[in-house]
C-alpha cells in the first residue's frame, strides 16, 4: 500500500460488531470477562492498557511511519517522558542542541536529578557527536527539523552512527510528518510525534505518539504505558485517526503555502533572515532535500532588519488572518514569538546562543488560500 492509501486504509477494519466504517469512540474504561481472567475479547480488558478507539489509531501510526507498532498519549511529552523511563542512573543521552522547548525543559528539569545524563550537541558536527559515545550511552534524541530553527540533521547519517555503537536512535517527528520523511525507514528505532500538530491537523487535540519497528521494543515502551498510565482517551484518539485520513491532503497544502510565504518574506524590506528548509540559501537545504521527500513544510521562521523586539510585537499584534498563538499544524495559520511564548522556558543566555532572538517570529502556515495570508503579512509588516 502506498502512503495516501495507507493514512486512510492502513491498519484499519471495519467495527466488527456493527459494520461502521469509523471505529465507534468506545468511551468505556472496562470490558466484561465470562469468567474470572478470560475476557470475552482476549484483547481488551481495561482500557489503559488497550481501547479498540486507541487500537484503530495505533495501528494507524503503525501504518504511516512504516513501523510495527504505534502507541497513542495523552501528550507528545507524556511520548518522551515514556522513552526516558527506560533509563537508569548513570546512562546518558545524547540530544540535539536546538529542541522543542518542553522537551529540553523535560530533560534538564524534570531528570536532573534522575542520574541520567544529558550532552546537548550539535548534531551536523558528526565526528563530534560519536565521540561523545561510550558504554554508558543509550540513546540519540534528534528532532528535525527543529522548532523555531528549521535546523536539520542527516537521519540516515546519524543512523550508521547509532547502529555501530549499539545506541537506541530517536527522531521527534513532528515538523515533518511521514509524509514528507519516515524516520524508521532511514534506520531510526523510534519516532515520536506531538500529535497535538499535523497528525490531530486541526487543533482540537492534545496528544503524542510513538511508533517503532523492533517488537520487543515495542512491547517494552507498551509495558510503559500502561504501567505508568498517559495513556490517550478514546474520544481524542477518535480526534487523531480522523486528522490523519487528510494528512497528505493538508501537508500538500502546507507545503505549496509555506513555500510562498517563505518566498514572499525573503524579498519583504523589513525582513533579515527566513528560516525554511526549502530555500536553496538555507543551510540545511541538501539535508532537506535528501530527507524530506516530497515537500519542506509549513513552518516558516523569520526575523527583522531591525533587529528589535518592537516590530515582532507590533507585527503579531496586527495579523488577522494569521491567529496570535502557541502549537503549530493545524489547519488555521499561526504567528508565534518563541522567545516570550513557546521557547520562554529556555533559560535567555541558552536562548541567545542557539539563536531564538528576540526579534524573531515563527509562523504555521496553514492551508488557506496563499494570498490572503501574504495579504495578511503585508499589511502586518507596513
Ligand atoms: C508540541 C511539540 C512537542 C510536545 O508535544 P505536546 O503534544 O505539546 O506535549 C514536542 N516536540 C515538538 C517538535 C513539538 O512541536
Amino acid at each position: 500500500m502506498k502512503f495516501n492509501t495507507k493514512v486512510i486504509h492502513g491498519g484499519q477494519h471495519h467495527d466488527p460488531s456493527t459494520g461502521a466504517v469509523m471505529p465507534p469512540v468506545y468511551q468505556t474504561s472496562t470490558f466484561v470477562q465470562t469468567s474470572p481472567g478470560q475476557p470475552l475479547n482476549p484483547d481488551y480488558e481495561y482500557s489503559r492498557a488497550a481501547n479498540p478507539t486507541r487500537t484503530a489509531l495505533e495501528n494507524a501510526l503503525a501504518s504511516i511511519e512504516n513501523g510495527t507498532r504505534g502507541l497513542a498519549f495523552s501528550s507528545g511529552l507524556a511520548a518522551t517522558d515514556c522513552v526516558l523511563r527506560s533509563f537508569k542512573a548513570g546512562d546518558e543521552v545524547i540530544a540535539m542542541d536546538d529542541l522543542y522547548g518542553g522537551t529540553y525543559r523535560m530533560f534538564t528539569r524534570i531528570y536532573k536529578d534522575s542520574g541520567i545524563k544529558f550532552h546537548f550537541v550539535d548534531m551536523n558536527d558528526l565526528a563530534k557527536f560519536e565521540s561523545l559515545i561510550n558504554a554508558n550511552t543509550k540513546m540519540v534524541w534528534v528532532e528535525t527539523p527543529t522548532n523555531p530553527l528549521m535546523k536539520l540533521a542527516d537521519i540516515a547519517e546519524i543512523a550508521k552512527i547509532t547502529k555501530k555503537h549499539n545506541v537506541l536512535f530517536a527522531v521527534d517527528n513532528t515538523f515533518a510528518t511521514p509524509y514528507l520523511q519516515k524516520p524508521l525507514d532511514l534506520g531510526a528505532d523510534i519516532v515520536m510525534h506531538s500529535a497535538t500538530k499535523y497528525l490531530g491537523g486541526h487543533s482540537d487535540v492534545i496528544a503524542g505518539a510513538l511508533i517503532v519497528k523492533d517488537a520487543a521494543l515495542g512491547d517494552q515502551l507498551h509495558f510503559q504505558q500502561f504501567a505508568t498510565g498517559a495513556t490517550l482517551g478514546p474520544q481524542d484518539s477518535f480526534l487523531v485517526l480522523r486528522g490523519i485520513k487528510t494528512l497528505h491532503l493538508r501537508v500538500q497544502r502546507h507545503c505549496e503555502n509555506g513555500v510562498k510565504i517563505a518566498e514572499f518574506l525573503m524579498n519583504h524590506p523589513k525582513v533579515e533572515r527566513v528560516y525554511y528548509p526549502g530555500l536553496a540559501s538555507h543551510p540545511f537545504h541538501e539535508i532537506a532535500k535528501k530527507q524530506m521527500i516530497g515537500g519542506f513544510g509549513g513552518m516558516v521562521t523569520f526575523t527583522f532588519k531591525s533587529g528589535k523586539k518592537e516590530d515582532a510585537i507590533a507585527f503579531l499584534e496586527k495579523v488577522k488572518v494569521f491567529t496570535l498563538a502557541e502549537s503549530l499544524g493545524g489547519v488555521e495559520s499561526l504567528a508565534n514569538h518563541p522567545a516570550l511564548m513557546t521557547h520562554a522556558s529556555i533559560p535567555e543566555d541558552k536562548r541567545k546562543e542557539i539563536g531564538i532572538t528576540d526579534d524573531l517570529v515563527r509562523l504555521s502556515v496553514g492551508v488557506e488560500d496563499a494570498e490572503d495570508l501574504i495579504e495578511d503579512l503585508k499589511q502586518a509588516l507596513a
